[in-house]
């Protein structure tokens, strides 16, 4: 999930909007004001208006104080946090590493819930402060915001603690497995195995909705969360397994030693006609009496318009050493592959005292692993 609009930083995080958010906010605000105007008909137009949308605004924030609370913890027990994400169905952050041990992982997860629940429990204790009285509906706007956003925190906590891997109660469930089998990777496919079935159970209880009651969309609403977590649930799955694959695994192992070299002088016509084309590789190392000085890949190539290729050279437009992350030899695998992730880098070249030793791409790691499983009779 990649933000397209990005709001700033907060401790060194970057906060961003995804498209898809503007859809949920405006729908948020639509069924407010249409709720505000049933419980409280007196209501001015303008009123029930910057009621829906101020507590439209306030919900987002609440949102992004849940994913805080995940991204602040991770941070403060070491691990990187790219970037938090909300999107239509809440907020993602992007915490890029593991967690060191079951009890970070634990915790991590259960603060974001926690928060939401402390949220949701202030705010109604403000709104009985401000006079709400048991068993009848808020009559003020305040209070009328002030006990949605309390409800709608408290419900938040509630769902998000459904043991639905990768949903945050998911990861409670995943931190004891992984806890009483002292097993990372099994317990990830455990709880992803429990997030599928739970997953299912929420389409179904979705469509049954739907259908009984002839277009209810909020059952409508349910079955799509269902299958966005089902979805979630097996890609862990899948990323469960390429994890315990590699780990224990150098670059060394896993790399193409064979990689492709390109001389600098050669014009981008030559390259594309003599190397790209025939090779179809995704990127070529740039070598220059023998050392490297660059890396070459398609993407470079585009940048240059069709005409010029002929009186272009490879030098021209590679990316010059300084500028390309390299791993050496030694680097576990899944550092190497978690840096790919983080740089949106499809492969990187192997150095080692200056020489080259091969290319570590994604297409390398799914050659490898295909060759395991096959070895391994699967
Ligand atoms: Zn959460």
């Amino acid at each position: 999930m990649q933000a397209q609009i990005k709001l700033g930083r907060i401790a060194g995080i970057s906060i961003g909007l995804h498209y898809s958010w503007f859809i949920i906010a405006l729908l948020i605000a639509l069924s407010l004001a249409e709720h505000f105007h049933i419980v409280n008909p007196q209501w001015s137009g303008r009123m029930l208006w910057s009621a829906a949308i101020l507590t439209s605004v306030l919900f987002f924030l609440a949102l992004l104080l849940h994913e805080l609370a995940h991204s602040l913890l991770a941070k403060a027990r070491g691990l990187r946090v790219r970037e938090i994400t909300l999107f239509a169905l809440g907020g993602v952050s992007q915490i890029e590493s593991e967690a060191p041990d079951a009890k970070a992982e634990f915790w991590i997860a259960i603060v974001g819930p926690i928060t939401s629940v402390v949220i949701g429990v202030v705010l109604l204790a403000i709104a009985r402060l401000s006079g709400l009285r048991t068993g009848s509906e808020p009559t003020t706007p305040l209070v009328s915001v002030l006990v949605w956003l309390g409800r709608i925190n408290i419900a938040l906590a509630i769902f998000n603690m459904i043991p639905g891997y990768p949903l945050d109660g998911g990861r409670v469930l995943r931190a004891v497995i992984w806890w009483i089998t002292r097993n990372a990777d099994r317990s990830t496919r455990l709880a992803s195995q429990v997030g599928e079935t739970v997953a299912f159970v929420i389409i179904l209880l979705g469509l049954f909705l739907f259908f009984r009651e002839h277009g209810n969309f909020g059952g409508l609403w349910l079955a799509f969360i269902g299958w966005f977590l089902l979805d979630a649930a097996r890609a862990s799955y899948a990323q469960a397994g390429l994890v315990s694959e590699l780990r224990g695994r150098r670059v060394a192992d896993i790399m193409d030693r064979s990689c492709p070299t390109v001389e600098a002088h050669l014009s981008l016509q030559d390259f594309v006609d003599a190397y790209l084309l025939h090779k179809g590789l995704r990127g070529y190392v740039v070598v220059q009496n023998g050392q490297i000085v660059g890396l070459l890949t398609p993407h470079e190539v585009k940048q240059v318009s069709r005409d010029l290729w002929p009186q272009t050279s490879v030098q021209a437009v590679m990316r010059p050493l300084g500028q390309v992350r390299t791993v050496s030899p030694e680097t576990p695998a899944l550092q190497a592959l978690q840096m790919m992730g983080r740089d949106d880098i499809n492969q990187l070249p192997v150095v080692s005292n200056g020489h080259l030793e091969g290319i570590f791409s994604r297409s390398h790691i799914v050659r490898f692993l295909q060759a395991h499983a096959q070895l391994n009779g699967r």
